[in-house]
């Protein structure tokens, strides 16, 4: 996720911290600020914290440790003021995977809550009458509020959020995938305008708006992913592979090639060996922009070029090729039969490919 710093790793798994959650602790250190000018509570106020942080990483731990169950490994885990997000590199195949999965995260908020009241008799900060008890219970009560609010809050029904993710392996369970979802978000993004008006309109509750805002977001991003990932099922890569491209030669001058960006809708060339026409490397828009600037016009296409492009097989799946270029594996990949070059893929070209079949779902 952007705008995330790492923390570090727990059990193989990176952990980020987003931008947002740093504004929620900054606010609890502010209210710590000016309940007392004191010292000790500060400290308290910053071991508060930390274990605020413990208790979210331990909440996602628990979503990550039970997908790891089911053979799902979890890219990373971010702090979110929603509770955080561990980031699964897929989603489970069945509804009841998605289900345990989804409550694995508050089910440890609520072991935790269970064993701080029964094992260590903490009481709910409403609840401290001695004096005494007050002073020495102020940490361990408010670590169990906020133990309760982890597990009550993450299950209200607004997909993506946990208690969402409940609801869509419900329907799922008798509706079909991509319509569960639809559904799920929908509820999701009215909970999320719910949201957003509390927000606005009671001063203490402004971190809603953040909220409102990720869950609008996740929920519309979510389902699009479904839907696409539901279109692209059994699609084999040349199906939507671009047939027509131009290639340059390693001695092509970077003045050629701004010619061909110019005069065509192509942004990347594949550089092919002069001798067997094998790819040596891709010149992005971007690297011949740079050239250009270095080097001038007469600069060769073969001395900018980034060298190695990924190469997929076309009759490999379609899905799971967007999927490696939206992990970053470059703009575009060579689509190769046989050991020979037959296309190139870009998410631009899978994108029209969706439009076009949509269109003819549409007619039907
Ligand atoms: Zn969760």
């Amino acid at each position: 996720m952007s705008w995330s710093w790492k923390l570090g790793r727990v059990a193989g798994i990176p952990i980020y911290v987003h931008w947002t959650f740093v504004i929620l602790i900054a606010s609890i250190v502010l209210g710590y600020w000016m309940e007392s000018h004191n010292l000790i509570t500060a400290l308290e106020g910053g071991g508060f914290i930390l274990s605020l942080f413990g208790c979210v990483v331990l909440h996602e731990l628990g979503h990550a440790l039970v997908a790891r169950r089911f053979g799902v490994p979890t890219s990373d885990i971010t702090l979110l003021p929603i509770g955080g997000v561990a980031r699964l590199q897929r989603i489970p195949e069945r509804p009841v995977q998605e289900l345990l999965i989804a409550l694995a995260g508050p089910a440890v908020n609520v072991v935790i809550v269970g064993l701080l009241v029964f094992v260590f008799q903490v009481r709910f900060p409403g609840d401290v009458s001695d004096p005494q008890q007050l002073v020495q219970a102020r940490f361990w009560p408010k670590i169990l509020e906020v133990n309760a609010f982890l597990a009550g809050f993450n299950m209200l029904p607004a997909f993506p959020m946990d208690g969402g993710r409940v609801l869509r392996a419900l329907l799922a369970m008798r509706l079909p995938y991509s319509r569960a979802t639809r559904l799920a978000a929908s509820i999701g993004q009215f909970m999320a305008i719910g949201f957003g008006l509390l927000g606005l309109c009671v001063p203490q509750y402004f971190l809603l708006l953040f909220i409102a805002l990720f869950v609008w977001i996740g929920a519309e991003a979510e389902a699009t992913q479904v839907e696409e990932r539901i279109a692209l099922k059994d699609v084999p890569v040349r199906t939507a592979m671009l047939t027509e491209y131009h290639t340059l030669m390693p001695f092509d001058s970077l003045g050629h090639a701004a010619d061909l960006l110019l005069a065509g809708t192509q942004h990347d060339f594949p550089v092919v060996s002069p001798t067997d026409h094998s790819f040596q490397g891709l010149l992005t828009r971007s690297d011949l922009l740079t050239g250009l600037a270095r080097a001038g016009r007469d600069a060769l296409a073969g001395d900018h070029a980034k060298t190695g492009i990924f190469s997929v097989e076309a009759s490999s799946p379609l899905a799971a090729a967007v999927a490696r270029l939206r992990a970053g594996q470059g703009p575009c990949l060579q689509v190769v039969d046989q050991g020979e070059t037959v296309g190139l893929l870009t998410l631009e070209n899978v994108g029209e490919f969706l439009m076009v079949r949509e269109a003819l779902h549409d007619t039907r």
